[in-house]
């Protein structure tokens, strides 16, 4: 939040750099394949059915479609599981077994308890209350839509002996109706009218892997995600943790002293196998889907090299939260940022060692946002992370030689608003889209 309002990922590091003259934004341009020749990526190729396009890169193509459609687009354009891919009767490229292999995901369950003072609910569960809010934000920039719905939590220890912090917990002053996984997909959930409010608790580090697979060939269908939660020991202990443990902070002198009845789960006949039933029952993905191209030594265990290369295609990096080897033990959108720049850092390294002065010139200290503190934690965090060696000069002179960079940037003419954009200095052709919808110059491509 800045300013009482929303400042997402885009406010805060995309539209800055849409200044730049070498940077092109397409927005709501499906991206439909990652194009590539011999075992080297060189374009990606967007639109939607018999009008499409591509985008030539003349450096690497960056992906960073979401843990669900990166391996999603990476199948689609004949990387991934071999039996698969010819199941679904696409040209295989390029055999690697992990790719949309090993999705994981925080699985949440929430207590809902009435409470003896006023919460949220008394003004967003009611009609006069949520029509009052709207105006007041607007004008004021405060109220409700103004604070984070998950309003104080932490990292717990769920037993004695537990070295790290492995439970996460929350607490908002808002409660709701209708929490079964049926009542939440047909959303049917809304706001109690009665003042209440919510214990929630994940585990910080599951160790149940899932797929994620395309489902068919066409790129707009979702792909087949199948999670395969709770299939660990570990997994199920914590759940049977979390649900005692969020039945215990009910009852600290604090909390019991503004609780009026519990709601769900109904602890009337609670007994040793409620928190796993419970949990099962009602539980739910935080969101954050991660590691379904992960990094990892060697293309028998994983997708990406530790420079976030793809093992065995030249010229193309996974940059985002599906990189990871596992999901954080907390909320992934700023570890996927601190990775996305550490990933940026990496591609100018590239460009400097493919001797392009351009591309170093025009990402200089240009590119750091200015409101990116030079010592802040992120940047300290990002010396975890690799940095690239002679191996990355080795596989990159070999790219080279076999396929000499031509120089082609073809300029695409988007048949509608599109979302990807492309780095024209430094060639990169990325794959995500938010912010402004930008017009593509008029030239240089049109039907396929
Ligand atoms: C409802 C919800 C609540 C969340 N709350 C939190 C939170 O409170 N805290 C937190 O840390 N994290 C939260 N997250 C998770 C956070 O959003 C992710 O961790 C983060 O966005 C991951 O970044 P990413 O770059 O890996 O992928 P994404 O942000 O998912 O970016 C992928 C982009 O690629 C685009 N794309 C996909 N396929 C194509 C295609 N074929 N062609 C063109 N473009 C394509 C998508 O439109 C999207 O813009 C939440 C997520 C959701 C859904």
């Amino acid at each position: 939040m800045r300013g009482g309002r929303r400042w997402s990922s885009a406010d805060a590091h995309l539209d800055p750099a849409l200044k730049r003259p070498n940077l092109r934004l397409f927005s709501n341009a499906l991206v439909q394949r990652i194009e590539t020749d011999q075992r080297r990526a060189i374009g990606v190729r967007s639109g939607t059915g018999d009008r499409s396009c591509v985008a030539h890169a003349r450096g690497e193509v960056v992906l960073f479609a979401g843990a669900e459609k990166s391996p999603q687009l990476l199948q689609l354009s004949g990387i991934g599981p071999a039996g698969l891919l010819i199941r679904h009767g696409f040209n295989l490229r390029h055999a690697l077994a992990e790719v949309g292999r090993g999705v994981q995901d925080h699985l949440g369950v929430s207590h809902m308890l009435r409470a003896t003072e006023p919460t949220l609910n008394n003004r967003l569960g009611r009609r006069p209350g949520r029509l009052a809010a709207g105006p007041r934000h607007l004008l004021s920039r405060n109220g409700p839509p103004s604070v984070p719905v998950n309003q104080l939590g932490g990292f717990v220890r769920s037993n004695v002996g537990v070295v790290h912090p492995d439970l996460l917990t929350y607490c908002n002053p808002m409660s709701y109706l209708g929490q079964s996984c049926l009542a939440r997909a047909s959303g049917g959930t809304r706001v109690d009218g009665q003042a209440g409010y919510l214990l929630c608790a994940q585990s910080c580090r599951p160790t149940s892997r899932g797929e994620v697979r395309l489902a068919s060939a066409d790129p707009g269908n979702p792909p087949m995600i199948r999670p395969n939660s709770f299939s660990t020991d570990h997994d199920r202990d914590m759940a049977v943790r979390a649900g005692r443990g969020l039945r215990g902070l009910a009852q600290t002198p604090a909390l019991g002293a503004v609780t009026g009845d519990r709601l769900v789960p109904d602890l009337a006949d609670w007994n040793d196998d409620t928190p796993l039933a419970d949990f099962r029952a009602r539980a739910g993905p935080a969101f954050h889907p991660t590691s379904t191209c992960r990094m990892g030594r060697s293309p028998g265990n994983a997708v990406l090299d530790a420079p976030l290369r793809v093992h065995g295609i030249a010229g193309l990096r996974v940059v985002e939260a599906a990189s990871f080897a596992n999901v954080t033990s907390g909320s992934n959108n700023a570890p996927a940022m601190i990775l996305a720049t550490r990933g940026a850092e990496l591609l100018l390294q590239n460009a400097q060692t493919l001797n392009r002065p351009e591309s170093v010139r025009c990402n200089s200290r240009r590119s750091k946002p200015s409101s990116w503190p030079t010592r802040c934690p992120a940047r300290r965090a990002l010396r975890h992370l690799p940095a690239p060696d002679d191996g990355l000069r080795d596989h990159l002179g070999s790219a080279r030689s076999t396929t000499p960079l031509s120089g082609r940037t073809s300029w695409p003419r988007w048949p509608a608003r599109c979302s990807s954009a492309s780095f024209r200095t430094t060639t990169r052709t990325t794959l995500n889209g938010c912010g402004a919808p930008r017009t593509a110059p008029a030239s240089r491509c049109g039907r396929t």
